[in-house]
């Protein structure tokens, strides 16, 4: 009997004290022959070029032989927290680590897939300081840099399948260098001789990884380089040129451009939780939403961008994409209630009708058409009574701004109950005619 209790109190403990987010696995594979490349971000939170890049991985690129998996967000609850690592170190953390520490789980899956038979080589990204040189110029760029560069913890490994990584690196440098931003911002390759020289480096993923035959880099962008775009576009650029080494083919939706990445960081992604049916854009979203109707139960949610988590803030949820705060919610706590799927509306004077969770664009008016049992709310109408706002032709000018859920000012919910349930919601739109002629 005592042994029983005592096996639950350590289930029970090692549930507590693992991590809150748990790091997302996305495998693009090809279903042709060839090698696997696995790339893990994020295992710095305060390191955005080490996050961002693999979420774009992740969204926009096709692989077309050979295989990339993908751990965009390894230690998400540092990301999400723009913290080096909010339970310490954990890139110091791979030769040895308690089972009570909170990165145990994550570093112990990771270590799995890392050995993961089919996967051949692994590259950890992070933003290091300064800009490494071999020598000594300034206080910037020195030996004891970490930026703009290909981290190696030896000349090769012996026996591997692109064991050589010294050359590795070198020509995937070279091609790097090609066409830079700033000529300052060239890669170059940083031997840490992790055995003989580097007893911190000894606990590092990619020295866990060579030291079990596998090999394994870092690919740093600089800390220096304060704008996010360009952190990304030199990751995205050195994870090609890893990807031809290892031939890899793939393609992508966009030319590999800094003024194109910065176009593709500015979409946030959309958010869908779902009780509510609703999808949020959150590029467009606002910084604060009041109203926003969510079940007590446990919280789930969906993102086309792994970087992006809900996370319960005293009596708010902030929405997060990485270390971005997007926007906060203030929740309204009700009981959900199914029985509602689609409603019948007139849009302009034009009858309609839409799903429950859709978008819904108008010019000039809309108006819900009254449902049996079910009382309509429409969030921000200034003529709202103590009825149901069914039947009511309503247009821009009857709206409080403050009430709508975009930055625009433009995107209103209108939400549907029965009794005190709630049963989901649509969003109406009102499309500016000289913006959307522009
Ligand atoms: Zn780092």
């Amino acid at each position: 009997m005592k042994k029983v209790f005592l096996a639950l109190g350590f289930l029970l403990s090692t549930y507590a004290f693992s991590a809150n987010l748990h790091y997302t696995l996305i495998k693009k594979e090809s279903g042709k022959e060839g090698s696997t490349l696995l790339i893990v971000g994020g295992i710095h939170g305060d390191e955005p070029g080490g996050y961002f890049a693999p979420m774009l991985l992740s969204k926009y690129y096709k692989i077309e032989s050979g295989n990339l998996w993908i751990v965009p967000n390894l230690n998400f609850d540092s990301i999400v927290k723009n913290s080096r690592g909010i339970n310490g170190d954990m890139n110091r953390k791979f030769a040895k680590i308690e089972p009570k520490d909170k990165d145990f789980d994550t570093v112990t899956e990771i270590k799995k897939l890392i050995l993961h038979p089919k996967v051949d080589l692994t590259l950890n990204l992070h933003d290091g300081q300064g800009f490494y040189r071999d020598r000594q110029i300034d206080k910037n760029f020195n030996p004891k840099a970490w930026g703009q560069a290909t981290i190696i913890d030896q000349q090769q490994i012996a026996s591997a399948k692109y064991g050589n990584l010294a050359e590795i690196a070198k020509k995937v440098n070279q091609e790097t260098n090609v066409d830079l931003i700033e000529d300052v911002h060239e890669f170059n390759v940083k031997n840490t001789n992790t055995k003989a020289q580097d007893k911190a480096m000894q606990q590092s993923l990619t020295y866990f990884s060579i030291t079990n035959n596998k090999p394994a880099f870092a690919i740093e962008t600089s800390k220096n380089i304060t704008e996010l775009s360009p952190k990304v576009f030199y990751q995205l650029k050195t994870i090609e040129k890893f990807m031809n080494v290892m031939n890899i083919k793939f393609s992508r939706s966009f030319e590999l451009s800094e003024e194109n990445i910065k176009k593709l960081l500015s979409d946030d992604g959309m958010l869908e939780i779902p009780p509510t049916k609703i999808t949020l854009d959150l590029a467009t979203l606002k910084p604060y939403i009041k109203f926003f109707p969510m079940s007590k139960d446990k919280l789930v949610y969906n993102s086309n961008n792994p970087l992006v988590a809900v996370i319960k803030d005293k009596d708010e949820y902030k929405i997060m994409n990485g270390n971005i705060l997007v926007s906060k919610l203030k929740p309204d706590f009700i009981e959900f209630e199914n029985s509602l799927s689609s409603i019948n509306l007139s849009i302009d004077g034009k009858k309609s009708s839409a799903k429950i969770g859709s978008l819904i664009s108008a010019k000039n008016s809309f108006q819900i058409d009254p449902i049996n049992g079910y009382r309509i709310n429409i969030i921000g109408y200034s003529k709202s009574g103590v009825g149901s706002e069914g039947g009511i032709k309503v247009e821009p000018k009857d709206f409080i701004k403050s009430y709508a859920i975009d930055k625009d000012e433009t995107t209103y919910m209108v939400q549907f109950y029965k009794d005190k349930k709630f049963c989901g919601m649509v969003n109406i739109k009102f499309e500016d005619e000289k913006k959307s002629k522009k």
